[in-house]
């Protein structure tokens, strides 16, 4: 079987705890088990935070999140249209961050690619940035 659903939303911060629950909602079609939902939870949150936190900067945009299944597999696609990302590989080593004085411990990727079984990055500087998932 194969399913897919796609949410828009604005980079607000309350908007991250939609992010999640949508995406644990989707997943509950796969008759996950509740480690498999929080792993998903974790990762959708740090995507989101990212688009939000760098992606523009707390200035509105937006965000949109594609989810797909098809069989057991489980697809995650995040994308903004901020800033992006102009050295990825780097971005994503642990405990890189742009941010160390706000308290970001550069862990988010790790995070994501930890708990998600593929994690993938596209960027292009000021055309945003996509981050894919599979599980
Ligand atoms: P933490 O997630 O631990 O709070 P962090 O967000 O800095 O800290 P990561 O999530 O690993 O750490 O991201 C690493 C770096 O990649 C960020 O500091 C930022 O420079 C860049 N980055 C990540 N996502 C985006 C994005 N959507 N747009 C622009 N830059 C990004
Ligand atoms: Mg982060």
């Amino acid at each position: 079987s194969a399913n897919e659903m796609l949410l828009i939303f604005e980079s607000n911060p309350v908007n991250e705890g939609l992010a999640r629950v949508t995406a644990a909602s989707f997943c509950t079609q796969l008759n996950p088990t509740l480690e498999e939902i929080a792993d998903l939870k974790t990762a959708v949150s740090e995507a989101v935070t990212n688009c939000i936190i760098h992606g523009y900067e707390g200035r509105r945009g937006r965000i949109e999140m594609h989810l797909s299944y098809r069989e057991r597999e489980l697809y995650v696609d995040i994308t903004d249209y901020g800033v992006g990302i102009s050295d990825v590989e780097k971005a994503m080593e642990p405990m890189y961050t742009s941010k160390p004085d706000k308290d970001r411990s550069g862990m988010g990727f790790t995070f994501m690619e930890a708990f998600m079984d593929e994690l993938s990055v596209e960027s292009e500087p000021d055309k945003g940035t996509v981050v894919h998932m599979k599980k």
